[in-house]
Parts: C-alpha cells; sequence; structure tokens
C-alpha cells in the first residue's frame, strides 16, 4: 500500500508520517518511511539543488522534480510495494502539481506528461491533504527555524499552493482525504488511522 501525505508549510506532515509509521508498524506492517524531494540518494542531490539554488523557470524546476521523483520511485518506492512494505511518503506528485502548477503557473500539460513519463502509472492508494492557512503554517515553519527559498515566497503564492491541494482532493475524492491540519497532531494521527483503517482495512 502506498500511502501520500500533502499539504503546504508547517503542516505537520513530518511529524504525521513518523506516527502513521509507528502505528503501521505496531499493526504488524512492514512500513518504509520516505519523502520528497528526495528519497533516494540521486533524488536527495538533487533535493539540494532545488532547496538551495535556482532560481529556474517553473517547467524547468517541475522537470527537476520529476527527475528527483523517478529516481525516487524506481530505485525505492516501487522495490518497497514489489516486497509488500507499505509505503508513507510525505509529499508525492500532488506537491508538485500545487506548488508547481497552481502556484507557479507551469502549464497541467506540462505535469501531465512529465507525470506520465516518470511514474508510469503509480498513484497513491491514499492521499492525506494535511490543510492549515498559509499565515499559521508559516509561523510554525518559522518557528522551527525552517527558511528556504519556498518559504520566503509571497503569502499568496502559497494561498495558490492550498487552494492546489483542495482542488486536488475534490477533484479525486475517492483517493484523498482532506484534514485540518490546525488540530492538535494526537487528534490528527488518530483521523489519519480512522481513514487508513476504513479505506485500506489496515
Ligand atoms: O516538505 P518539505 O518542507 O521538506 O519541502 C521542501 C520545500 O520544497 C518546501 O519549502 C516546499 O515548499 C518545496 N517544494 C516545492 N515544490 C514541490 C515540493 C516541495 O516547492 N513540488
Amino acid at each position: 500500500r502506498f500511502i501520500t501525505l500533502e499539504g503546504g508549510e508547517g503542516a505537520g506532515k513530518s511529524t504525521q508520517a513518523r506516527r502513521l509509521e509507528a502505528a503501521l508498524a505496531e499493526a504488524g506492517h512492514r512500513v518504509l518511511r520516505t519523502r520528497e524531494p528526495g528519497g533516494a540518494p540521486g533524488a536527495e542531490a538533487i533535493r539540494g539543488v532545488l532547496l538551495n539554488q535556482g532560481p529556474w523557470d517553473g517547467v524547468a524546476e517541475c522537470m527537476l522534480h520529476f527527475a528527483a521523483r523517478r529516481d525516487h520511485v524506481v530505485s525505492t518506492i516501487r522495490p518497497a510495494l514489489a516486497a509488500g512494505t507499505w509505503v508513507v511518503c510525505d509529499r508525492f506528485a500532488d506537491s508538485t502539481m500545487a506548488y508547481q502548477v497552481f502556484g507557479q503557473g507551469v502549464p497541467r500539460a506540462v505535469f501531465d506528461a512529465l507525470a506520465a513519463v516518470a511514474l508510469e502509472g503509480l498513484r497513491p492508494d491514499l492521499t492525506l491533504v494535511l490543510d492549515i492557512g498559509p499565515e499559521q503554517g508559516l509561523a510554525r515553519a518559522a518557528a522551527r527555524g525552517e527558511t528556504n527559498r519556498y518559504e520566503a515566497l509571497d503569502p499568496a503564492f502559497h494561498e495558490r499552493v492550498r487552494a492546489g491541494f483542495r482542488a486536488i482532493a475534490a477533484a479525486e475524492p475517492e483517493r484523498c482525504a482532506v484534514l485540518d491540519a490546525t488540530a492538535a497532531p494526537e487528534g490528527v494521527a488518530a483521523a489519519i488511522l480512522g481513514l487508513v483503517r476504513t479505506r485500506l482495512g489496515a
């Protein structure tokens, strides 16, 4: 089973990914927790470039994300799924749709073409969208000392990203669920486990 966590800055994705990994392991599943951009040596190298260098135009940036994702899928995700391991991934292709297509205005056709080549049909079984207003999310990210060039972008950009995630979830309700990420971490974790049980029978 392939589960992804999505959302804007400071939504608590990493915390929830760790909690979900622990809960699934507790239930007796083999679990791999991974993240994007990154999740494999080559992809992590591209992450460093993406976060610390640039800028590029949006299409080039989209291609870098999909180059990293391709490596991650081939080297890490597909082998784990083939071995029967549950994969919990902190960000996946929906982040590229939200940040580069909705946020930066890259044409959807560019996303679709790159996704077709890079993913060859791989799709998460469940995508958990952690929803939080950009003001609150950015304040959380800043409080833990996180700054990279994305977080410095203007609030309107982060509003578009948030709207993007919500639009993705609305378009694919059987794959996606939106959770209120302003709730206490324990409550969000419980809601996630409930969804994993009802939708995936974990
Ligand atoms: O989730 P994490 O904070 O590790 O993501 C790293 C940064 O990369 C974030 O600031 C996020 O906004 C950015 N990002 C992006 N486009 C993506 C994925 C992540 O701009 N497709």
